[in-house]
């Protein structure tokens, strides 16, 4: 049996050699490279428990032509993402049990180790009044409930649905967005009703994508006052504005759309200050014949996982000038997502399964390669950053890049050579 030995990383600013044997991490410490070991020279490279990623549309099942179960696992290994949260506007939508336990056999099946989290539909079918059977559908194995996809306006559902979710014991994870007076969609207002009902009902809410100054104000007032509100930020929110949707075309489209530039800088102290629990891609793929219409008709979305860390990684950077930058996005996408579930994440110490990624500091530019999705409708293309992927393991499967940042697995069950 031979042993796999990630030589001397920096985890945490302190160098330490891991090995893993059979999948488990069986010693941490300097050196311990043995003749015949298979050593990966990690001298500085930065190594972190593999990402979670809370907010994934793997289009699964229904919407195969923009991605499937197989394609999402493998961007998300691409990016060292080892588990995600995959968002219910599916068709079918699941919720029903069968369909969420459908989805879990598909990651067992072709995941290559992701740990894939179904997120349960809040209702039965997109525009339903009907809500689903939460207790259900926390026993086939969803993590949470929610509308993203399919925004429950109603405040009389939505305050049914938290009561539910409260019931049950689990999170509802809501895109908070209604028609505002100038016909646009308006995030503060549903916001402050999610944060009040959350609030009177005691469920656990997950305001998924916020993308305003005032709604990520709304929700710390909020939490002050007592609400059981968390909150995620994605990188296009604090990367890009609507200026940039000029260039970038459909590629600019995304729901919530793109906002201010004041907008986009309070998100980014949101985060560098602490107060977001977690960041989150809302990798959301589309065939290039749907981004190729005009802009009023384009589907709303971008992706991708591929390069997560990366660019959220360097607009931290690009703030604070300071390695701070990567203790904070490691810990906004490491703990700060897992305590949003309630859960715990991998760590890296001995007698645990290697869920791990690592990655290389430097120069780089963020290249088609690195996506590995099945649609390619990625914003950050050519955008230069510090924090390259360089090798995702999931307990005994484990992938390296090539220089161009292609995955290329170094042992045989890895797939995906
Ligand atoms: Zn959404």
């Amino acid at each position: 049996m031979s042993r796999t030995v990630l030589y001397e990383p920096f985890d945490a600013g302190v160098r330490r050699t891991i090995v893993i044997e059979d999948g488990t991490i069986t010693a941490i410490g300097r050196g311990l490279a043995r003749p015949g070991d298979r050593v990966i020279n990690c001298t500085d490279k930065w190594i972190t428990p593999a990402l979670l990623d809370i907010h994934v549309h793997l289009r699964e099942p229904g919407q195969e032509h923009k991605e499937d179960i197989e394609t999402g696992c493998r961007a998300a290994i691409a990016g060292g993402i080892g588990a995600l949260c995959c968002m219910p506007n599916t068709d079918p939508l699941p919720h029903e049990p069968a369909t969420v336990e459908r989805i879990l056999r598909r990651a067992h099946e072709v995941g290559r180790g992701v740990k894939v989290m179904p997120v349960g539909a809040a209702v039965r079918g997109k525009g339903s009044s009907q809500l689903s059977d939460y207790a259900a559908l926390k026993d086939a194995g969803a993590v949470m409930i929610s509308d993203d996809g399919f925004t429950i306006e109603d405040e009389t559902l939505l305050t049914e649905a938290f009561q539910q979710c409260a019931e049950v014991g689990l999170p509802f994870t809501g895109h908070f967005e209604l028609p505002g007076d100038d016909g646009l969609p308006n995030e503060p207002i549903a916001v402050e009703r999610a944060c009040r009902i959350a609030k009177e009902t005691g469920a656990r809410v997950h305001i998924a994508h916020v993308s305003t100054a005032e709604g990520a104000g709304i929700i710390m007032e909020a939490r002050t006052d007592g609400a059981p509100v968390t909150w995620e930020i994605c990188p296009h929110h604090f990367i890009l504005t609507a200026e940039d949707v000029d260039r970038l075309g459909t590629l600019g489209k995304v729901a919530p759309r793109l906002k201010t530039r004041a907008d986009a800088d309070a998100l980014l102290t949101r985060v560098i200050d602490g107060d977001v629990d977690a960041l989150a891609s809302d990798h959301a793929p589309h065939a290039e014949p749907e981004k190729a219409k005009p802009f009023d008709e384009a589907p709303p979305g971008m992706l991708g996982m591929g390069c997560m860390m990366s660019v959220s990684h360097k607009a931290i950077w690009d703030r604070v000038a300071d390695p701070k930058a990567w203790h904070v996005a490691r810990s906004l996408w490491t703990d700060g997502p897992w305590s949003v579930l309630g859960m715990e994440g991998p760590r890296i110490e001995i007698g645990a399964e290697a869920r791990l990624a690592i990655f290389e500091f430097g120069d780089a530019k963020v290249r088609p390669e690195w996506i590995h999705s099945r649609s390619s409708n990625c914003p950050y293309l050519d955008m230069a950053v510090r924090a390259k992927p360089f090798m995702t393991v999931l307990g005994p499967r484990a992938w390296l890049r090539d220089s161009l940042g292609r995955l290329y697995p170094i042992e045989s069950e890895g797939g995906w050579s």
